[in-house]
């Protein structure tokens, strides 16, 4: 995990079959800790677990990232 927080959309955890997720897309969480929960989440949805979707461009993908809200 890390201090920032990423959307689901451009995650490489987020199982949604597209090559481009959009905000309203539902699909499982396969992070390693998440998926143990059988989560399924929105595109719009995300946390810190956030890691670079493959085959998107960093700088876009980093772009969205935020600090974490606080708790
Ligand atoms: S919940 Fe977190 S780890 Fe899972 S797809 Fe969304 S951003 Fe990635």
């Amino acid at each position: 995990m890390n201090d920032r927080w990423g959307p689901c959309r451009t995650c490489r955890y987020f199982a949604s079959p597209s090559n481009a997720p959009e905000d309203e897309d539902r699909a499982r969480c396969l992070h390693p800790v998440h998926s143990r929960l059988d989560l399924v989440v929105t595109g719009a949805s995300g946390c810190t677990g956030w890691e670079l979707r493959p085959g998107l461009a960093r700088e876009q993908a980093e772009s969205e990232l935020q600090e974490q809200p606080p708790a």
